[in-house]
Formats: structure tokens, sequence, C-alpha cells
């Protein structure tokens, strides 16, 4: 049964229907040239309002940020222009959604990259492990070698610091409820937080406070102008995928928790590890992240009606987010509340396309 998952949830000063949270899904679906949203994101979005936040895909705060191809960005007004029609939609049919700023920090290739530049890191360590997504000259869509990166000077850091800022002004100008800053999965500021990629010897590198420093100067910056009330942010502790190498990140969960109240943060989203082939996060240090942290926690990682409930149960989750399912079941919020069964999701429709396998999966 799903009976916890159905009840209202408030984060911040809005309430949600319901703690079934659509995942933030990376679609490979904007317009070309200029990754704006387009009118069949908006009806995708829409189709799974049900949901009592959607987190949208992640959405590159610059051209910099940008690792993969077709991916939607939130720095242009044709963006801004797209993504309020999305959110229109969403709040049309009774929803609420976030939108995932993302910097992709090294996870990237020159030819995504403003006049073919190195993408950018806490150090000039490369990602061997991972790729990135080009359309390369001739036309193909590829997948890419992440390019050696170059480490970002100190001097640089208020400016990424303003364009989280700026694209979370933009994301309220479009009218979304939330801002959730991409601290997870490898990206950017997962980059600075973890001991392997981040060798900086300035005040943002080195023991865990300097390492935390531009994520938390990032919220400070972002809260600033759209109110702490409005801003999640997602970790993900013992995650490994993207050449992540952390000796110390669930101690820097716990410290970041704690900066996290100070600061405000209205809900917090754990990526669990395990689909990356991370440690499973163990009961011991949900239940502890769940003491320090005063806000809404929500958790994502391969979770079905069932194993939702069970971990609501604990207590360790007040919210469960779900990808795959809501991929494949627009209206998944209905088919828990009857115990109906589900589509499957299409892997092969993922990334890039048009509406099949995106906005043509059938609703009860
Ligand atoms: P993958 O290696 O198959 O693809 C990686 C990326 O390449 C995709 O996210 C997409 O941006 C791009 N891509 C791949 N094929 C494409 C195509 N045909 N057209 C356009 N773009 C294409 O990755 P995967 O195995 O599906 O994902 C691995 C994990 O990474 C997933 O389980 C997911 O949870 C996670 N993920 C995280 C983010 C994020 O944090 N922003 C984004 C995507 C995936």
């Amino acid at each position: 049964s799903a009976d916890k998952l159905l009840t209202p949830v408030t984060i911040g000063k809005t309430t949600l229907a319901n703690r079934m949270i659509m995942a933030p899904l990376t679609r490979s679906r904007a317009s070309q040239p200029g990754d704006v949203p387009t009118e069949m994101n908006a009806i995708y979005y829409a189709q799974r309002a049900g949901a009592g936040l959607i987190i949208s895909e992640a959405t590159n705060i610059t051209n910099q940020g940008k690792g993969y191809s077709l991916t939607p960005g939130i720095y242009t007004d044709a963006q801004e222009a797209g993504w309020k029609k999305v959110v229109e939609a969403v709040h049309a049919r009774g929803g609420k959604i976030s939108l995932q700023l993302w910097h992709v920090g090294r996870i990237s290739n020159r030819l995504v990259q403003e006049n073919g530049a190195a993408p950018v890191a806490p150090s000039a360590i490369q990602a061997i492990n991972s790729t990135s997504f080009v359309i390369l000259p001739d036309g193909t869509p590829s997948r890419a070698p992440c390019d050696a990166p170059r480490a970002l000077e100190t001097a640089e850091l208020p400016g990424i610091v303003a364009d989280y800022a700026a694209a979370a002004e933009r994301a309220m100008r479009a009218g979304f409820d939330f801002v959730e800053i991409h601290s997870a999965n490898g990206y950017l500021l997962q980059q600075f937080l973890a001991t392997g990629s981040n060798k900086r010897t300035d005040q943002y590198g080195g023991n865990m406070q300097n390492r935390a420093r531009l994520l938390l100067e990032v919220i400070d910056a972002v809260a600033a102008k759209v109110g702490a009330d409005k801003v999640g942010v997602r970790l993900s502790p013992n995650f490994v995928a993207h050449d992540i190498v952390d000796d110390e990140s669930e101690a820097m969960t716990m410290y970041l928790a704690e900066e996290f109240n100070r600061a405000g943060v209205a809900y917090l989203h754990i990526a669990e590890p395990d689909w990356a082939g991370g440690q499973p996060l163990s009961d011991t240090f949900r239940a502890d992240l769940r003491k320090q942290y005063q806000g809404v926690i929500m958790t994502c990682g391969g979770y079905d009606a069932q194993t939702a409930e069970a971990r609501l149960a604990t207590g360790t989750a007040d919210a469960i987010a779900f990808g795959r399912p809501f991929i494949a079941n627009p209206d998944l919020v209905a088919r828990y509340q009857q115990g109906a069964e589900l589509n499957t999701p299409d892997q092969a429709t993922f990334y890039g396309g048009n509406e099949v396998g995106y906005t043509d999966y059938p609703v009860l």
C-alpha cells in the first residue's frame, strides 16, 4: 500500500499534495540552437503534475556549466521564456516544480564549450572514467571523452557564485516554486566537496570547511535572491561515478547539514549511491542525518511503492523521489493509489529524440 506517501508535506511555505517527488531526469530534448525548453517539454512535465513536486531535469546555469548537448539552459531570455511555459503548464494542472541548477565542471568537452574553451574544475584533474555528450562537427551525436579541465582561479569563484544566483533569479521570474542546487553526482560542486578532485591550496581546498566553501557561498547567494525557503540542495554521499573519490563524504554531509540549518535551506535531496556502485547508505548514517538536518529530507534511488513506504516509516526521509517510474508512468501517483500495474520505461528513448518514449506513455 502507499499510505504515508500520499499525504501532504510542507517545504518552506509550500505544501505539496503528496510525498512522491519526480526525480530530476536528463531527457536531452531542448530545442536547437540555444538549448531552449519547448512546448513538447511543457506537455511532458504537465503530464506528470500529479507528483507532489517535480524536480526539473538538470539545467545548465551557463554555457561553461554545460557538458551534454541537447540539455536545457537557464541563462538566456529565450530559455527563461521556454521554462515559463513549462511552469505555467505544470501549475495549470495543480503541480509544483523546482528547477535544478547545474554546472558540470570537468564532465564536459571543448565541443560544447564557448570557443572550444577547456572545461573548468577545482583542480586540473581529468575525469578519465566518464563521458560528455556532443554533436560532432559533421552533425553526428556522440559520446565524447571529458576533456582535461583547467583549475578555476580563486578570483573567478565569485563569478561562479553570481552565475548560480542569476540562474536562480531567472527561475523565479519563470515562476518556479523552488530551485535545487545540484551538488551531487560528480558535477562541479561535488568536485569541490570531494577529496579526490579538489587539490586546491587556497581557501576553497584542503579541509572540509574549505572544500564546502563554494557550495555554501552559492547557497547564501541564491537564498539572498529567492529566499532560503525556496532553496533545496542535492547531495550524493558515497557516490563513486564520474571519477569521484572522497574518503570524507559522510562526514562532509553531516557538516553540510548543520550549515544548511544555519542558512535555512528548505530541503535536502539525497541521491543514493547504489546505482553507481557506491557503498549503500547505512541506517545509522540515515538516522544521524535525520537528527542533524531540520528541513525536509527527500531521498532517491530505485524505490517502488513498498520500499518507499518502508523508508518513510523509518522516519529517516519525509518524501521519496522516483525517476524511471515517472518516465514511464505520467500518472504514477494514481497508479500507486490504486495499486495498478506500471508501464515499463524504454531505455532506448531516455535521451534525445521526439515524443516517442517521452509524452506518449499511456495513462490509466
Ligand atoms: P549514459 O552514459 O547512457 O549517458 C550519459 C549522458 O549522455 C546522458 O545523460 C545524456 O545527457 C547523454 N546522452 C546519451 N545518449 C544520448 C542520446 N542518444 N542523445 C542525447 N544525449 C545522449 O548515461 P546513463 O547510463 O543513462 O546514466 C547513468 C546515470 O547517470 C543514470 O543512472 C542517472 O541517474 C545519472 N544521470 C545523472 C544526471 C545528472 O546528475 N544530471 C544526468 C544524467 C544521468
